[in-house]
This record gives structure tokens, C-alpha cells and sequence, in this order.
């Protein structure tokens, strides 16, 4: 029997709650499955940590985290402490840190659920947004100048590289190679940026030469969002830069009922480091502690780790449970429903017990 490794960082906010009902999940599927299992060590790094630390995470997690098979992340946010210091200590310095470059973003309709959007059938919203999760506009580069006084200037540099740019094309056009409709489309802002962007026109149209059996188009990213409500069954595979699919994802996880639902996958494709897994959610803290968090997006996560890990038909089976549980009107309250945390998840815990 296989035994993976899982560093869990339950993080801030309703990071715990939706973390520990994932794992509880995970737990029940490998007692169901047999054939794997799951050994789970907890990291408290977030913003607790900060305020007794003075830091996210201490110095060496990264040597610690490398020892696993996978990290599942909850979230992290806190409204006393400054969002660019939580983000930076442990979100992004683990997706720099261990290369994850490629963040990939599903979204589909869950049986049972809903799209807000009027024209829209549940087959036609089957997306998945690759975000290029290493450079571009969160790079961190600029700085300011004349702090505080009227004249000051603030730069906020978006940094591209060709290589940057081919990894995460050739990853895009690989993946939606892999898809039933076999359709990438590339979304810039390349009439107004007229550097880094055309950089990726020009990337892209290159990259599109190796992979004949993808059909591919080009989009301002302004222009896909009124695709993405107007036209929801033309689009398939998606790739943008790290802020364009950053906006786009929360758009994309709203229409497909919550961004309580839409998970997210931070990859390092060569598999030389871990990746880490998270719902695309934040800390949430206006319903942190009431018990009401939907634990969806935890899940979703949690198929993707197992998806990951090589343990392909455990995480259909995962999902099959979750949409046997959203079909059958069990749901959280972002979703209409009036279900708590603790009820989705032992319906899904249910569902996975008796077979599917
Ligand atoms: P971040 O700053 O990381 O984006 P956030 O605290 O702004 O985090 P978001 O995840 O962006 O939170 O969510 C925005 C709102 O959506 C939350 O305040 C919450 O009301 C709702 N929400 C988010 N996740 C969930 C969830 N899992 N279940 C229910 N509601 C959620
Ligand atoms: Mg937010």
C-alpha cells in the first residue's frame, strides 16, 4: 500500500475549519479506498504564528515542507495584519520557493447546483484557468520614492521572461491538449501593454506550432470577461498572467455558483518540489467560527491532491460523493442552502461510505 505524505497548513480564518473537514474526507476515502494512505503532519505557520513570531513561518520550513508529497493549504489573512506581509511570508514565498509556477484552476457547474448566469446549462461552464503563478505583475518588483509627499511615485514593475513565458504556454497548451475539446485561449491586455504582453502573443503563437491539435485564440482581458458571461460554452482551457487570471478565477468560481466551491492547484510541473493545494477562497473572517464555511472548495482541493499523488480514481470518487451530496440540496448557505460545515461534510463522508 502507498503511503503519501501530506504537510497540512490549515492557515487563518475558516483555513482550519475547511482544512480539517477536507482531511476528515480524505481520511474516510482511504479507509474506504485501502489501496493508499495518508500520513498527515500539521504546520501551524499563518497569523498567529506571526504575532507570537514575528514571522509567518520560520526560518527552514521550506527545508522542512520539501520532505513531503504534498502541502494542503487553507488560507491566509488577517485583518490586523497587513495583506502583502501574510501573503508574501507564506503563501507566495512557498509558491517561489518551491518553483510552483503553473496554478491550475477548474471550474465546472456541480450536479445539483447553479449558475447565475440566465443562458448558461451546467455543460456549458467546463473551464479550467491556468495562472502563471512565478513572475509577471506579482514579481514584487518597484518601490517608492518621495514617500508621503505630493509628488511621490510609486512603479509596480510586471516582470516577463521568455522562459517564464514558455514554461507556463507549453504547460497551457499541454493541458488543454489533454481536454475533450482540446481549446486554449490566451488572455492579455497586449494593445495597451505593449511589452511584456506582446511577449506572450508572440510566445504563444510559437508554442501553438508543437501542439497542431489545439485550436487556440487570443483575448484582451477586458473582452473575456464579457466572453466568460456572454459565450460561457466557447471557452475551454484558459491561460493569463498571474494578476489577469488571479481576477478572472474569482469570476469564473462566482459563476459557477460559489467561491466557496472552486479549488486550485500550485504546481511545479518537473515535481522537483512539492505542490501545494488550496481552495481559491481566502480567510473569510465575517463567518470564521460560526460554522458555515462551505467545505466544498476543500474538497475539490482535495481531489486535485489525490489527482496529483497518481491516486486518479479515488479523487473521481471524491468528486462523485461531493456531487451526490450538492445534487442531493445538501448545501451552505453561499449556495442557498442552510447546511453547516459539519453537516456537507459528514454527507459527504456518507456518501463515500456507502460506495459510489
Ligand atoms: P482574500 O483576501 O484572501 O481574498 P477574503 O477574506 O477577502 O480573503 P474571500 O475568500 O475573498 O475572502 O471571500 C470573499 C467572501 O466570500 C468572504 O468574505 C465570504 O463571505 C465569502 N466566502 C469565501 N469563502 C467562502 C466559503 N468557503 N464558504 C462560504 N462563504 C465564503
Ligand atoms: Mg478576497
Amino acid at each position: 500500500m502507498k503511503t503519501y505524505r501530506i504537510a497540512s497548513i490549515p492557515g487563518d480564518g475558516i483555513g482550519p475549519e475547511v482544512i480539517g473537514a477536507g482531511l476528515d474526507v480524505l481520511d474516510a476515502l482511504a479507509r474506504r479506498d485501502g489501496g493508499f494512505a495518508l500520513d498527515v503532519k500539521a504546520f501551524d505557520y499563518g497569523s498567529d504564528y506571526y504575532r507570537r513570531h514575528g514571522v509567518m513561518m520560520p526560518d527552514g520550513a521550506l527545508e522542512r515542507l520539501k520532505a513531503f508529497d504534498a502541502i494542503y493549504f487553507g488560507a491566509v489573512g488577517a485583518p490586523d495584519i497587513a495583506d502583502h506581509v501574510t501573503l508574501w511570508g507564506l503563501r507566495l514565498a512557498i509558491c517561489q520557493g518551491f518553483d510552483q509556477y503553473a496554478n491550475v484552476r477548474p471550474t465546472r457547474v456541480l450536479r445539483g447546483l447553479d449558475s447565475p448566469l440566465r443562458a448558461c446549462a451546467p455543460a456549458d461552464l467546463d473551464w479550467v484557468i491556468v495562472r502563471e503563478n512565478s513572475e509577471g505583475e506579482y514579481a514584487g518588483q518597484g518601490g517608492r520614492s518621495h514617500r508621503g509627499h505630493a509628488e511621490e511615485v510609486a512603479t509596480e514593475v510586471a516582470i516577463f521572461t521568455r522562459a517564464g513565458v514558455a514554461r507556463i504556454m507549453r504547460f497551457a497548451f499541454a493541458l488543454a491538449a489533454s481536454r475533450p475539446r482540446r481549446h486554449l485561449t490566451v488572455v492579455t491586455k497586449s494593445n495597451a501593454q505593449r511589452h511584456g504582453m506582446v511577449l506572450w502573443d508572440e510566445v504563444a503563437a510559437e508554442t501553438a506550432r508543437d501542439f497542431p491539435e489545439v485550436t487556440w485564440d487570443k483575448m484582451l482581458v477586458d473582452a473575456m470577461t464579457v466572453r466568460m458571461v456572454h459565450a460561457p460554452a466557447s471557452i475551454d482551457t484558459v491561460v493569463a498572467t498571474n494578476l489577469h487570471a488571479d481576477i478572472l478565477s474569482d469570476l469564473a468560481a462566482a459563476l459557477a455558483g460559489s467561491i466557496g466551491i472552486a479549488p486550485t492547484a500550485n504546481v511545479n510541473p518537473e515535481r522537483n518540489y512539492p505542490s501545494m493545494f488550496e481552495p481559491i477562497h481566502g480567510s473569510a473572517f465575517d463567518i470564521t467560527g460560526k460554522g458555515i464555511a462551505n467545505p466544498v472548495g476543500a474538497f475539490w482541493t482535495a481531489s486535485q491532491m489525490l489527482e496529483h499523488l497518481g491516486e486518479a480514481d479515488a479523487a473521481r470518487r471524491l468528486m462523485a460523493a461531493v456531487e451526490r451530496v450538492t445534487a442531493a440540496g445538501i448545501r451552505t448557505r453561499d449556495l442557498g442552502g442552510d447546511a453547516t460545515t459539519a453537516e456537507v461534510t459528514a454527507a459527504v463522508i456518507d456518501a463515500i461510505e456507502g460506495g459510489n
